[in-house]
């Protein structure tokens, strides 16, 4: 197979599925009463709660490529109802407390945001499947009934856990040992809702400029002024919601999130033979509880998303077009799949591609304000942000506008996620902390390193 070199717009399933109307890039003088940067999910839902806060907000919006060029539309379209990756993370992150409101703060969201499709007639081929957990090992199995017994005492107690035979009945594949099943959340396609919501914006009068790369952010009066090759904005205040590229604007938060980037690939379309091979009738979006885990799931067209979650970091806080294929990745993923589903035969994927997303060490975002309040920002979805976005652009939106909000008292406003450390220690620390987790992963018990980790808050293992 030739290594994958076609640009993104291409290679990206979603992104390449059909042609999508864009507006003109930002060129001369502009004035708005907030602007925003980044037409993802976070840049979108927070004009559009502008809009929702105070019908008059002067919004506009400035997107570098067009809207869904970063993460929102690159991703495996899975929308869950968490909001901290997980609810033992959450405990051990915020105490059992916070980690019993933000599970409820999830449910609430989701619902929130799937009743705004409906309500916007917003049709990204949305399907309730609900997702699905597997064990690979039996210690595993431990993993699994932990995260129930877990949510159960947080109040979840919706979630099923799965025999071997009942999960090998929904997916035939020889590798489960077991599953969770969550039957809240589902599949969605990515790019169809980033234009569902940009075009909701647009109805409302938000102003969006795509094609336009804020160079610079500077201070103009008690205002900003954000600055492209050929124009510049005026607004009292900037919001970004740049995510994994917000240290090329505000570089002193690189020590608060890592960059790392997730790999997909797609295959063709299943025959009906290939269908009946498999099962996987109720089509629930899948991952499996390694760490670097594998997740997946159909499209509508009924083609197999295969992705990792054992994301590359490149050196330097690298993100950009230079870092969207990765044969070396590609190679893992279809092997992958080839493991879990000998019976399909060859398979051809004739999409594949990379997204940059935004670790923090306690796997939640953070919010903030720089230049004295006059830009403010909400990042660090870590590879969670379908849902979370909708929850962010909220939080974003009350303080663009000065609202007050309950949501400003979670943990997760308040307080930033403990540093990274900075180069070249950093490339170090991700290269010895993946190599451990990579151990854990294949049944060996956590490191001195992963304990410690663990110990001081900040470790994956727990
Ligand atoms: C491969 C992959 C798979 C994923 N799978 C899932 C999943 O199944 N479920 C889930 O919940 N989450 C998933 N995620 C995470 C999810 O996609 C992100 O958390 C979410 O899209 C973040 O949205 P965002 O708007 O904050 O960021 P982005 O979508 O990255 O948007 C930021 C925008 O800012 C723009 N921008 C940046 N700098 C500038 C600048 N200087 N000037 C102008 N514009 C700028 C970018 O071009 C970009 O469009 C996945 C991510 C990846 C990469």
């Amino acid at each position: 197979m030739p290594p994958e070199t076609r640009p993104i717009e291409q290679a990206c399933y979603w992104l390449a599925a059909r042609p999508r109307s864009e507006s003109a890039p930002l060129e001369g003088r502009h004035e708005a009463g907030l602007v925003i940067v980044g037409a993802g999910f976070t840049g979108l839902w927070t004009a559009l709660h502008l809009k929702r806060l105070d019908p008059s907000a002067d919004v506009a919006i400035v997107e570098q490529g067009i809207a869904a060029y970063g993460a929102s539309g690159r991703n495996a379209g899975m929308l869950a109802e968490t909001i901290d990756h997980g609810h033992e993370l959450a405990v051990a992150h915020f105490g059992e407390e916070e980690a019993r409101r933000l599970a409820s703060l999830g449910r609430d969201n989701a619902a929130e945001l799937t009743g705004f499709l409906e309500s916007h007639t917003i049709d990204c081929d949305f399907e309730r499947t609900g997702q699905l957990h597997v064990a690979l090992h039996d210690r595993h199995l431990e993993d699994l009934r932990a995260t129930e017994e877990c949510a159960r005492g947080l109040g979840v107690t919706n979630l099923r856990l799965l025999s071997r035979e009942e999960v090998r009945a929904e997916i035939h594949c020889e590798l489960y040992q077991g599953g969770l099943f969550n039957p809240n959340g589902g599949v969605l396609d990515p790019v169809k809702l980033v234009d569902g919501l940009r075009r909701v914006a647009l109805a409302h009068g938000v102003r969006v400029f795509e094609r336009s790369q804020v160079k610079a952010i500077a201070n103009d009066g008690a205002g900003v002024v954000v600055r492209t090759k050929f124009g510049e904005l005026r607004a009292k205040r900037a919001i970004l919601g740049t995510s994994a590229y917000t240290h090329h604007l505000l570089p002193h938060l690189r020590h608060r999130f890592i960059p790392f980037y997730d790999y997909i690939v797609v295959s063709e379309p299943l025959t009906p033979a290939q269908k009946d091979a498999i099962g996987w009738k109720n089509r629930a979006g899948v991952a499996d509880v390694r760490t670097f885990f594998k997740y997946y799931r159909l499209t509508k067209d009924d083609r197999v998303l295969w992705g990792t979650s054992e994301a590359k970091y490149y050196a330097g806080n690298g993100v950009g077009p230079q870092f969207d294929h990765s044969e070396a990745q590609y190679d893992e993923l279809r092997s992958s799949f080839a493991q879990h589903f000998p019976a399909l035969g060859k398979v051809e994927f004739p999409y594949a591609w990379g997204g940059p997303i935004d670790a923090t060490t306690r796997f939640t975002p953070f919010f903030g304000s720089a230049r004295g309040g006059r830009v403010i920002y909400g990042l660090g979805y870590t590879g969670h942000g379908i849902g979370t976005t909708h929850l962010a652009g909220k939080i974003l939106a009350h303080k663009a506008l000065d609202r007050r909000s309950d949501l400003f008292d979670l943990q997760l406003v308040k307080k930033p996620p403990f540093p990274y450390p900075p180069e070249p220690l950093r490339g170090l620390a991700v290269n010895l902390v993946s190599k451990a987790l990579r151990r854990v992963d294949a049944g060996h018990k956590p490191s001195l390193l992963l304990r410690a980790l663990d110990a001081l808050g900040i470790g994956l293992s727990s």
